[in-house]
């Protein structure tokens, strides 16, 4: 096996906890090696670190997934998903659809796991993930015998490590019950490996507050906000999404749960449309914001700043009076500190003093990891205006 001997100092955040291995971090790689198979990692003076896939075309070309001295194979991802999936079960995180494995925060960077029902969704972000698919099969086999299995990658991921992406999809669509809603689900058609599941526990809170309030779902994608809302008893609701194929989904899934004669759906852009609603002095108990990242790069956050302060000042302004925001984002590099400040700076530029009524993160089946910060990418705010 080759080994990436790491240059002087640069294990030191490996010690710490976190498995990333930057490819100016290495002194040398020894060994015959092949693209996505498994290296060990030393340190300078070569003692042994842990051991991950290597990834030649990528900036992160090694992420560990042990720091034993023990095979990278078909036992090791077993043992990892049956661990993620007791944790799972034990924390009643396993609904009717949840995820499973959630990267390095489940010690298997670069695969994802999500559960729709009896269906198993496979998502490889590595090179080595994608080149080992046949282990993650294998052991969803002997946790969920006889039980499908799709794969539905990331294609910006696949670019960046260099695999064809797969993208599988289930003719028969699913439905899905989450809360007192229910979700019809085409597997391999839509966003992500088929729902925003990091988003259940706040839709759940969105049921929970909307009661007797007027309601607008920015960048709604399926619906799922809507919906709860407008099963928590929500007067009406006003969808906005720049797709046509998410609004369809939109309306399927409010007809599925017989609230479709209280909603709108409007194909537009957001920052378009919340100025136009603005001008036309219409008002909101609660508005959902909940964009597609802004940003994937550290590069970009100024830009992503603008756009969310843009969105978040208009949002605000369409609050009536004890009206509530829940405003997300979902780009790792906002931290949660600096979402509240850029909410603080709409606030300020919009003349309004909201209360800050919680803050939100990512559904508990997301695990963050601790050492790992990446691990953690969505925040949120629930705000509540005032006189
Ligand atoms: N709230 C959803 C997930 C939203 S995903 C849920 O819980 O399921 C983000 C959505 O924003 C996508 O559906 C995408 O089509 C939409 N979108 C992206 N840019 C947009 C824009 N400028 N205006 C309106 N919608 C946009």
């Amino acid at each position: 096996m080759a080994t990436l001997i790491l240059k002087r100092g640069a294990e030191r955040r490996i010690r710490a906890g976190h498995p990333w291995v930057y490819r100016g971090e290495v002194a040398d790689l020894r060994g015959a090696w092949s693209a996505g198979a498994a290296v060990d990692v030393a340190d300078a003076t070569g003692r042994f670190l842990g051991r991950g896939f290597y990834s030649p075309r990528s900036t992160l070309v090694c992420r560990l997934v042990t720091r034993a001295d023990e095979p990278v194979d078909a036992t090791l991802i077993h043992r990892r998903l049956e661990t993620a999936l007791h944790h799972r079960r034990t924390a009643g995180l396993d609904a009717a659809a949840y995820r499973l494995c959630w990267s390095e925060a489940d010690g298997l960077p670069g695969l994802v796991v999500d559960r729709y029902g009896p269906v198993s969704v496979v998502q490889c972000l590595t090179l080595g993930m994608a080149r080992h698919v046949e282990w993650v099969r294998q052991a969803l086999e002997r946790l969920f015998p006889g039980q499908e299995l799709l794969r539905i990658d990331d294609p910006t991921a696949a670019r960046i490590e260099g695999f064809d992406p797969v993208r599988d999809s289930r003719e028969a669509a699913l439905t899905i019950e989450e809360g007192a809603g229910r979700f019809v689900v085409s597997l391999g058609a839509g966003h992500k490996t088929g729902l925003y599941l990091d988003q259940r526990d706040n839709r759940l809170l969105a049921a929970t507050l909307a009661r007797g309030r007027r309601v607008l779902d920015t960048f709604c994608y399926a619906g799922g906000f809507a919906c709860h809302a407008l099963l928590g008893g929500a007067s009406s609701a006003l969808l906005i999404d720049s797709s046509a194929d998410a609004l369809a989904q939109a309306r399927r899934n409010l007809e599925a749960n017989g609230v479709h004669a209280g909603a709108k759906l409007h194909e537009g852009n957001a920052f378009d449309a919340l100025r136009e609603l603005d001008a036309r002095h219409e008002r909101f108990g609660l508005v959902i914001l909940d964009p597609p990242p802004f940003t994937r790069h550290k590069t970009a956050v100024e830009a992503a700043t603008r756009g969310y302060k843009e969105i978040n000042l208009r949002a605000l302004r369409l609050l009536e009076p004890g009206g509530l925001l829940l405003t997300f984002s979902c780009s790792h590099h906002i931290t949660p500190a600096l979402f509240e400040d850029i909410c603080r700076q709409s606030a300020g530029d919009a003349g309004l003093r909201p209360r800050l009524l919680s803050t939100l993160t990512q559904s508990r089946d997301h695990p963050v990891l601790l050492p790992i910060p990446e691990t953690r990418y969505l925040t949120g705010l629930l705000l509540q205006s005032t006189e």
